[in-house]
Protein backbone atom coordinates (compact mmCIF):
# COMPACT_ATOMS: atom_id res chain seq x y z
CA UNK A 1 0.00 0.00 0.00
CA UNK A 2 1.16 3.37 -0.92
CA UNK A 3 2.76 4.97 2.31
CA UNK A 4 3.62 2.29 4.07
CA UNK A 5 7.54 2.61 3.69
CA UNK A 6 6.87 6.09 5.34
CA UNK A 7 5.00 4.72 8.18
CA UNK A 8 7.63 1.89 8.94
CA UNK A 9 10.46 4.16 8.86
CA UNK A 10 8.77 6.39 11.32
CA UNK A 11 8.10 3.51 13.52
CA UNK A 12 11.74 2.96 13.68
CA UNK A 13 12.48 6.34 14.52
CA UNK A 14 9.47 6.36 17.47
CA UNK A 15 11.04 3.40 18.77
CA UNK A 16 14.13 4.52 19.22
CA UNK A 17 13.22 7.69 20.80
CA UNK A 18 11.76 5.55 23.29
CA UNK A 19 14.12 3.19 23.83
CA UNK A 20 16.30 6.14 24.17
CA UNK A 21 14.95 6.95 27.43
CA UNK A 22 14.27 3.43 28.14
CA UNK A 23 17.96 2.89 27.87
CA UNK A 24 18.46 6.32 30.26
CA UNK A 25 16.77 4.62 32.89
CA UNK A 26 18.51 1.23 32.69
CA UNK A 27 21.80 3.12 33.30
CA UNK A 28 20.60 5.72 35.61
CA UNK A 29 21.73 3.27 38.65
CA UNK A 30 25.38 2.70 37.18
CA UNK A 31 26.46 5.68 36.28
CA UNK A 32 24.80 7.05 33.25
CA UNK A 33 24.06 6.43 29.73
CA UNK A 34 26.97 8.82 28.61
CA UNK A 35 30.72 9.51 29.42
CA UNK A 36 30.37 6.22 30.69
CA UNK A 37 33.29 3.53 29.28
CA UNK A 38 30.53 0.34 30.31
CA UNK A 39 27.29 2.09 28.82
CA UNK A 40 29.81 3.50 25.68
CA UNK A 41 31.02 0.04 24.98
CA UNK A 42 27.25 -1.37 24.94
CA UNK A 43 25.96 1.35 22.56
CA UNK A 44 28.95 0.57 20.03
CA UNK A 45 27.65 -3.16 20.17
CA UNK A 46 24.90 -5.13 18.76
CA UNK A 47 23.02 -4.87 22.11
CA UNK A 48 22.95 -0.98 21.78
CA UNK A 49 19.66 0.61 22.26
CA UNK A 50 18.16 4.00 21.27
CA UNK A 51 20.32 6.58 19.75
CA UNK A 52 23.86 5.47 19.93
CA UNK A 53 24.89 8.92 19.49
CA UNK A 54 29.08 10.03 20.38
CA UNK A 55 30.10 12.77 22.25
CA UNK A 56 32.90 13.41 20.27
CA UNK A 57 35.71 14.39 21.51
CA UNK A 58 34.96 12.91 25.17
CA UNK A 59 33.86 9.82 23.76
CA UNK A 60 35.64 8.28 20.81
CA UNK A 61 34.99 5.23 18.33
CA UNK A 62 37.38 2.15 18.20
CA UNK A 63 39.31 2.29 15.07
CA UNK A 64 39.84 -1.01 13.68
CA UNK A 65 43.26 -2.51 13.28
CA UNK A 66 43.86 -1.86 9.99
CA UNK A 67 42.92 1.48 10.57
CA UNK A 68 45.48 4.37 9.02
CA UNK A 69 46.31 8.22 9.87
CA UNK A 70 50.04 9.52 9.42
CA UNK A 71 53.12 7.34 9.71
CA UNK A 72 55.50 7.62 12.94
CA UNK A 73 58.98 5.72 12.62
CA UNK A 74 58.98 2.59 15.09
CA UNK A 75 61.88 2.60 17.86
CA UNK A 76 63.10 0.44 20.26
CA UNK A 77 61.53 0.36 23.52
CA UNK A 78 63.07 2.94 25.39
CA UNK A 79 65.78 2.38 28.17
CA UNK A 80 64.23 4.17 31.90
CA UNK A 81 64.27 7.51 31.54
CA UNK A 82 63.90 7.96 27.86
CA UNK A 83 61.54 8.75 25.79
CA UNK A 84 62.63 6.64 22.61
CA UNK A 85 65.30 3.70 22.15
CA UNK A 86 67.03 2.85 19.01
CA UNK A 87 65.65 3.96 15.50
CA UNK A 88 64.63 1.35 13.50
CA UNK A 89 65.19 3.72 10.11
CA UNK A 90 68.42 3.11 8.41
CA UNK A 91 67.61 6.17 6.58
CA UNK A 92 67.49 3.93 3.21
CA UNK A 93 65.46 6.40 1.67
CA UNK A 94 63.20 3.96 -0.27
CA UNK A 95 59.96 5.63 1.71
CA UNK A 96 60.76 9.33 0.48
CA UNK A 97 61.17 7.42 -2.66
CA UNK A 98 57.77 5.81 -2.90
CA UNK A 99 55.75 7.92 -1.75
CA UNK A 100 53.22 9.64 -4.07
CA UNK A 101 53.14 13.49 -3.23
CA UNK A 102 56.89 13.36 -1.85
CA UNK A 103 55.97 14.51 1.11
CA UNK A 104 58.87 12.58 3.06
CA UNK A 105 62.89 14.48 3.95
CA UNK A 106 65.45 12.31 5.42
CA UNK A 107 68.57 13.75 6.78
CA UNK A 108 70.90 10.93 6.79
CA UNK A 109 73.41 11.10 9.70
CA UNK A 110 77.27 10.31 9.01
CA UNK A 111 80.04 8.06 10.51
CA UNK A 112 83.30 10.20 11.88
CA UNK A 113 84.94 8.53 8.73
CA UNK A 114 81.98 10.60 6.52
CA UNK A 115 80.63 7.27 5.07
CA UNK A 116 77.13 7.50 5.63
CA UNK A 117 75.74 6.39 9.52
CA UNK A 118 72.19 3.29 8.83
CA UNK A 119 70.37 6.29 10.66
CA UNK A 120 68.48 9.55 10.08
CA UNK A 121 69.50 12.49 11.84
CA UNK A 122 66.31 14.24 10.96
CA UNK A 123 63.29 12.74 9.64
CA UNK A 124 60.39 15.10 8.32
CA UNK A 125 57.13 14.46 6.85
CA UNK A 126 54.61 17.23 6.15
CA UNK A 127 50.67 15.70 7.21
CA UNK A 128 49.32 18.87 5.34
CA UNK A 129 50.87 16.88 2.16
CA UNK A 130 50.68 13.16 3.46
CA UNK A 131 47.55 11.37 1.90
CA UNK A 132 47.91 8.49 4.47
CA UNK A 133 48.09 5.83 1.40
CA UNK A 134 50.32 3.62 3.50
CA UNK A 135 52.93 3.11 0.74
CA UNK A 136 55.84 4.04 3.08
CA UNK A 137 54.86 1.45 5.56
CA UNK A 138 54.26 -1.14 2.50
CA UNK A 139 57.99 -0.50 0.92
CA UNK A 140 59.75 0.23 4.14
CA UNK A 141 62.48 -2.87 4.21
CA UNK A 142 62.95 -2.78 7.98
CA UNK A 143 59.15 -2.65 9.13
CA UNK A 144 60.59 1.36 10.56
CA UNK A 145 57.96 3.41 9.57
CA UNK A 146 54.02 2.59 10.43
CA UNK A 147 50.76 3.63 9.83
CA UNK A 148 49.34 5.59 12.63
CA UNK A 149 45.53 5.50 14.57
CA UNK A 150 45.64 9.10 16.28
CA UNK A 151 43.74 11.07 13.74
CA UNK A 152 43.53 14.01 16.04
CA UNK A 153 46.23 16.64 14.48
CA UNK A 154 44.40 19.61 13.94
CA UNK A 155 45.96 23.24 14.80
CA UNK A 156 46.02 26.21 14.53
CA UNK A 157 49.54 27.20 13.60
CA UNK A 158 49.77 26.07 9.34
CA UNK A 159 53.10 27.40 9.03
CA UNK A 160 55.40 24.83 10.84
CA UNK A 161 53.11 22.15 12.99
CA UNK A 162 52.09 20.37 10.30
CA UNK A 163 55.64 19.04 9.45
CA UNK A 164 56.67 16.47 12.10
CA UNK A 165 59.99 16.20 12.64
CA UNK A 166 62.16 12.90 14.09
CA UNK A 167 60.81 14.18 17.66
CA UNK A 168 57.04 13.94 16.69
CA UNK A 169 57.24 10.58 14.78
CA UNK A 170 59.24 8.28 16.87
CA UNK A 171 57.13 6.43 19.07
CA UNK A 172 58.65 2.56 20.80
CA UNK A 173 57.54 -0.29 19.53
CA UNK A 174 54.84 -1.35 22.05
CA UNK A 175 53.07 1.41 20.96
CA UNK A 176 53.24 -0.37 17.81
CA UNK A 177 52.17 -4.00 19.32
CA UNK A 178 49.55 -1.88 21.20
CA UNK A 179 47.51 -0.86 18.41
CA UNK A 180 48.52 -3.44 15.21
CA UNK A 181 48.72 -6.31 17.58
CA UNK A 182 47.95 -8.98 14.96
CA UNK A 183 50.25 -7.19 12.11
CA UNK A 184 52.96 -6.82 14.68
CA UNK A 185 53.14 -10.38 15.30
CA UNK A 186 53.16 -11.57 12.19
CA UNK A 187 55.90 -8.95 11.40
CA UNK A 188 57.75 -10.22 14.65
CA UNK A 189 57.78 -13.93 13.36
CA UNK A 190 58.79 -12.76 9.78
CA UNK A 191 61.97 -10.93 11.34
CA UNK A 192 62.77 -14.39 13.45
CA UNK A 193 62.28 -16.27 10.32
CA UNK A 194 64.72 -14.31 8.18
CA UNK A 195 66.96 -13.77 11.46
CA UNK A 196 67.54 -18.39 11.85
CA UNK A 197 67.67 -18.42 7.85
CA UNK A 198 70.38 -15.90 8.01
CA UNK A 199 72.22 -17.71 11.02
CA UNK A 200 71.76 -21.11 10.21
CA UNK A 201 73.02 -20.09 6.02
CA UNK A 202 71.44 -22.56 4.52
CA UNK A 203 72.29 -24.51 1.34
CA UNK A 204 69.38 -23.02 -1.40
CA UNK A 205 67.92 -26.21 -1.05
CA UNK A 206 67.73 -26.89 2.51
CA UNK A 207 64.71 -25.37 4.31
CA UNK A 208 65.09 -22.31 6.41
CA UNK A 209 62.96 -22.42 8.95
CA UNK A 210 60.17 -25.10 9.42
CA UNK A 211 57.14 -24.06 7.25
CA UNK A 212 59.32 -21.79 5.43
CA UNK A 213 60.95 -22.07 2.38
CA UNK A 214 63.98 -20.47 1.60
CA UNK A 215 63.37 -18.32 -1.34
CA UNK A 216 60.55 -16.96 0.89
CA UNK A 217 62.78 -16.34 3.78
CA UNK A 218 65.14 -14.52 2.07
CA UNK A 219 62.69 -11.87 0.76
CA UNK A 220 61.44 -11.16 4.13
CA UNK A 221 62.89 -7.88 5.78
CA UNK A 222 64.81 -7.74 8.84
CA UNK A 223 66.17 -5.55 11.70
CA UNK A 224 69.91 -4.46 11.95
CA UNK A 225 71.07 -4.80 8.30
CA UNK A 226 73.63 -3.18 6.39
CA UNK A 227 73.25 -1.69 3.19
S1 LIG B 1 62.11 2.99 4.08
FE1 LIG B 1 62.16 2.55 6.30
S2 LIG B 1 64.33 2.38 6.82
FE2 LIG B 1 64.21 3.37 4.79
S3 LIG B 1 64.22 5.59 5.25
FE3 LIG B 1 62.08 4.99 5.16
S4 LIG B 1 61.52 4.47 7.28
FE4 LIG B 1 63.74 4.52 7.17
S1 LIG C 1 51.33 7.56 3.85
FE1 LIG C 1 51.67 7.85 1.63
S2 LIG C 1 51.61 10.05 1.35
FE2 LIG C 1 51.89 9.71 3.56
S3 LIG C 1 54.11 9.76 3.88
FE3 LIG C 1 53.54 7.60 3.53
S4 LIG C 1 53.82 7.28 1.30
FE4 LIG C 1 53.75 9.50 1.67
Amino acid sequence: MYGTGILKGLGVTLRHFFQTYADDLRWAGKGGRYYNDEAFAVRQSPEAQGVITVFYPEEKLAVPERFRFVPFLVTDDPPPGQRWGHDWCTSCGICAKVCPPQCIWIERGKLPNGRPKPEPVNFFIDIDICMNCGYCAEFCPFDAIKMDHDYELAGYDRSTAHIHDKARLSKPLSYWQEISPKRAAAEEFGRQMAESAKTKKKGPDEEAAPGMPNDVARQLPYRGAQY
